[in-house]
């Protein structure tokens, strides 16, 4: 087969739940938004399920829908961006309970669905997404009297423990929630490491789950291999790829293999990126093209099959930094060329 082979682990997704989930004395939901992070949504949460998950949190509303079929009615599907316009219908049929992030949300909620299930985001500073502190209390009496299922804020700074605007939101969520008795959630990946004090009744991970950092002690979830196409000798002086951006400086052995930038193995990551033969690594040279990249194999004692580019010995987090990113877009810009392969 020519397409590389990406294998998601699920029961590596299940460890890092439940690593998780062991340090913390509150329930753990899961966030499953951009088609889990790229991996899969279905096929994640119906995993997540099975360890017990019963929370789910998505973007926008037609996630939620897919997410509803796959979970059936037995789950619970908080959706971030709120109620919108054009959300209504997925959220009255598939039973998604917006996050009302504005008093505009508010009033098109309790008028068109007078009722239905709804949590309430309030922004304590990051300024994305949620109720103003200023609005807050105006508007709270009239929300609390309509039984919110949740309320929760989001933290900018959570990947850095030592950030002060940590602290600097929990005083804020705290001044504005203490006493509510409505379930309240802070905490992402980052959030759960912070220590109890940010978890209060709910965490909703997402990262951590398929094996990123801030979660260090995470499995890895994803591996990522990929087919040679073609080995071929380069002489002293010859040049590799686009651009002629590298030049044999000995006689050399290149492997072709089938995966670039279209598969979202982006360019940046180009003069920095390894790849491995079994135990060893070794070098991508040239540039990344759209569905080939180059590889220096003049080390290893046979041509290669295959090179893996992410498993046990590079985690999204190394591609990441080798492109000058992080994780979370390397995986969730894995490409649909992949012939994608589930261990469950
Ligand atoms: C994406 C997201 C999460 C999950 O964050 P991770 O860093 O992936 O754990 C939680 N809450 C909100 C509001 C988010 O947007």
């Amino acid at each position: 087969m020519a397409s590389a082979t990406l294998t998601l682990d699920l029961n590596a997704l299940a460890q890092n739940w439940r690593d998780l989930n062991n340090q913390t004395a509150c329930e753990t939901a899961a966030v499953v938004k951009a088609n889990g992070y790229g991996l899969g949504a279905p096929a994640v949460a119906r995993r997540l399920a099975r360890e017990g998950v019963r929370r789910f949190f998505v973007a926008v509303a037609e996630e939620g829908a897919v997410l509803r079929s796959a979970l059936g009615q037995n789950a619970e599907i908080f959706v971030f961006s709120g109620h919108m316009p054009t959300g209504t219908n997925l959220i009255r049929d598939h039973q998604l309970i917006p996050l009302l992030n504005s008093v505009d949300q508010m009033l098109r909620h309790f008028e068109i669905l007078p009722g239905h299930p709804f949590g309430v985001q309030i922004d304590t500073g990051m300024n994305r997404l949620g109720v103003e502190p200023s609005e807050w209390a105006a508007v709270k009496d009239m929300l609390l009297s309509q039984g919110p299922r949740l309320v929760m804020s989001h933290l900018a700074c959570a990947d850095d423990p030592q950030h002060p605007m940590n602290a600097e939101q929990l005083r804020v969520f705290r001044g504005l929630t203490d006493g509510l008795n409505i379930p309240r959630s802070l905490a992402a990946t980052g959030g759960i490491l912070l220590g109890p004090a940010y978890h209060f009744d709910l965490c909703r991970p997402g990262i951590g789950l398929y094996g990123g950092l801030p979660f260090a002690d995470a499995s890895p979830v994803v591996t990522l291999d990929i087919p040679v196409i073609q080995c071929r000798d380069v002489a002293v002086g010859e040049t590799v790829g686009y651009a002629n951006s590298w030049t044999a400086t000995v006689p050399s052995r290149i492997a072709t293999i089938s995966a670039g930038y279209a598969d979202g193995l982006i360019r940046a990551m180009g003069p920095n990126a390894h790849v491995h033969a079994g135990d060893q690594r070794v070098p991508c040279v040239g540039r990344v093209s759209m569905d080939l990249i180059t590889v220096d194999v003049t080390n290893l004692d046979d041509d290669p099959t295959h090179l893996q580019l992410i498993g046990r010995h590079q985690s999204v987090d190394t591609i990441a930094d080798m492109a000058g990113t992080i994780g979370y877009e390397i995986l969730t810009s894995l490409g649909n060329r992949y012939a994608r392969r589930v261990i469950e």
